[in-house]
C-alpha cells in the first residue's frame, strides 16, 4: 500500500534544501557543514554522509569574491578620486 521511500525519513523540499545551503549547512541533514574553508567545499557530510561531489562548483565561488572586492575597490578609487 505504502510505495514512498520511507517513514523515518521526511521529504526535503526544494526551499529547505535551499535555506540549508544558505546556512552553510548539509542541504539533506541540515547539521553537517558544507564548506572545509572560506571558500573550500567539504568532500561529504560529516553527520549523514552525503556526498558534495554532485555540488562541485569550481571557481565559481572565487569569482563572486573577487567580483564583490573589485567593486568594492572600485568604489573607493572613485571616491578617493572625487
Ligand atoms: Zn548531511
Amino acid at each position: 500500500m505504502n510505495d514512498t521511500a520511507g517513514p523515518s525519513e521526511p521529504e526535503t523540499t526544494v526551499l529547505q534544501s535551499a535555506m540549508r545551503g544558505l546556512a552553510c549547512k548539509c542541504p539533506r541533514c541540515g547539521q553537517g557543514k558544507l564548506y572545509a574553508g572560506f571558500l573550500t567545499l567539504a568532500p561529504s557530510c560529516d553527520r549523514c554522509g552525503l556526498d558534495y561531489a554532485f555540488i562541485d562548483t569550481g571557481d565559481g565561488p572565487a569569482i563572486f569574491i573577487i567580483m564583490l572586492a573589485g567593486g568594492i575597490v572600485v568604489a573607493c578609487a572613485l571616491i578617493v578620486e572625487v
